[in-house]
């Protein structure tokens, strides 16, 4: 059995599952980021002692032991892993290869993947564009068919809205069904590591390896969830709420057309649609960037030129420190450190923290008041289509785009991105959002659309 690029390139894990040379598949990979991975930049680092297994791409701010995690950050450039991620460990059990730590924005901390201190990830639809991010080199790397899958992490929309830049399907789970061990933190009460895959059912068959209770995260929860109960069935006579906000101002006018297209679609598909007002969506960007950034500043505080990576000396320990965060960090995640420090700090806390704090709160109880009404509920996954690299320049546009992916985050929803067509040639991504714990019906619902628009065989 001769397996031709051609065909790795386009291979599934329900495939690749049964395919019986792992060794083959791995060869694949790695030649295939060889001849491509220099015009996209989807990894930061390519493993050719990989063994044999499923070929996976790995973000790189998920540990794998004895390989470097860098966190596409000049401050942990020399960084090896000394320990699996939980996700790792149950990869390599289940039987996975880790050819490589794919690129991102500098610990997870952007929308395109441009603030990679290894450069910009291309997005293999259109070399000029970005590929979205922060999971960009995850989600090219699948796209570009380098890898059968690969796992990013989502603290605002960075499996999805890269997902949705290169025409591949991003599943963010309900927060505590993944462990986040081993997976470096941003911001612990919004992350969560999920799967970016070629179908919905290829991210409902990683899920049954990579979730589950976790005695070394204290936020996962004990679930038996069968991720596939639903796949491959017909699911219709759902009531879904599509947020009005998807055709406000902002949006896209070509993505504002491919939504009403889907809500036609689901509708032919025998499931009722309202058009839903979400005035909270309004609040939703400024809660994250107050929130997001108060963990970061936290979270972050570790990387002092002490314990680990980059150390530059100075003549004081404050100096070392300063010096050491000062060059080690790149622009955006030292805005989000200063940002998060001064709303932490006593005079501001009230005004800010806890407020954030409040409203994030107010935005959960109209998502889950939603949810007594309707299945799920419809959004473009991003309000733009990938861009060109380096034409953003105020990070103010950076945020602005991630208003339709943070909710889910904020309330600790799942949440997938699907493929729907294209804008020009640039693909789109919609998103559905379901309440907590419906991981299992929200990617069954999302796979028999996705079957339907890829014309594979639904029973
Ligand atoms: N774009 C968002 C941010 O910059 C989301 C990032 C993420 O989900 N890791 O924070």
């Amino acid at each position: 059995m001769i397996l031709t690029k051609e065909g790795f390139r386009k291979m599934t894990l329900k495939e690749a599952l049964e395919y019986p040379s792992k060794e083959e598949l791995v060869s694949l990979s790695l030649s295939v980021i060889e001849e491509q991975d220099t015009k996209l930049n989807a990894f930061i680092y390519v493993n050719k002692e990989a063994g044999t297994g499923i070929p996976i791409g790995i973000k790189d701010n998920i540990n794998i032991h004895g390989l470097p995690t860098t966190c596409a950050s000049r401050i942990l450039k020399n960084y090896v892993a000394t320990f699996d991620a939980t996700v790792i460990k149950k990869l390599r059990k289940a039987g996975f290869a880790f050819v490589g730590k794919t690129n991102l924005d500098e610990f997870a901390m952007g929308a395109s993947t441009e603030y990679s201190a290894f450069g910009p990830t291309r997005n293999p639809h259109d070399l000029e564009r970005v590929a979205g991010g922060s999971s960009g080199g995850s989600a090219a790397a699948v796209a570009s068919g380098e890898v059968i899958i690969s796992l990013g992490s989502d603290t605002g929309g960075s499996i999805r809205q890269p997902a949705a830049f290169c025409g591949v399907v991003g599943f963010k789970p309900t927060y505590g069904l993944v462990s986040r061990y081993g997976l470096v933190a941003f911001a612990s009460s919004l992350d969560q590591i999920g799967p970016i895959a070629k179908t919905v059912e290829d991210a409902a068959l990683l899920m049954n390896i990579i979730a589950g209770r976790d005695e070394h995260d204290a936020t996962t929860v004990n679930r038996e969830i069968d991720f596939t109960k639903f796949i491959g069935r017909k699911i219709n006579g759902l009531k879904i709420a599509v947020a009005k906000q998807s055709f406000s101002e902002g949006v896209e006018d070509g993505i504002k057309e491919k939504t009403e297209e889907f809500v036609r679609f689901i509708e032919q598909e025998g499931n009722e649609v309202d058009v839903v007002d979400i005035p909270e969506l309004k609040y939703v960007v400024a809660t994250y960037y107050i929130i997001a950034p108060a963990e970061v500043s936290s979270n972050l505080a570790r990387f002092d030129g002490v314990k680990y990576g980059l150390r530059l000396s100075g003549k004081s320990l404050q100096d070392l420190y300063k010096n050491t965060r000062g060059s080690g960090f790149g622009e955006e995640v030292r805005r989000r450190i200063l940002i998060g420090t001064f709303t932490l700090s006593a005079a501001y806390y009230d005004a800010y923290f806890e407020k954030a704090q409040k409203v994030r709160r107010l935005i959960a109880n109209k998502l889950n008041e939603l949810f007594e009404t309707y299945d799920f509920i419809v959004t473009p996954t991003s309000p733009v289509t990938a861009f060109k690299v380096g034409s953003v320049s105020d990070p103010m546009v950076y945020y602005l785009m991630d208003i339709f992916t943070i909710p889910a985050n904020l309330a600790g929803l799942p949440a997938i991105s699907i493929p729907f067509g294209k804008v020009g040639h640039l693909p789109i991504g919609i998103q559905l959002m379901g309440p907590r714990f419906s991981d299992a019906k929200l990617l069954g619902f999302a796979d028999c659309l996705f079957r339907t628009t890829h014309s594979q065989e639904v029973r």
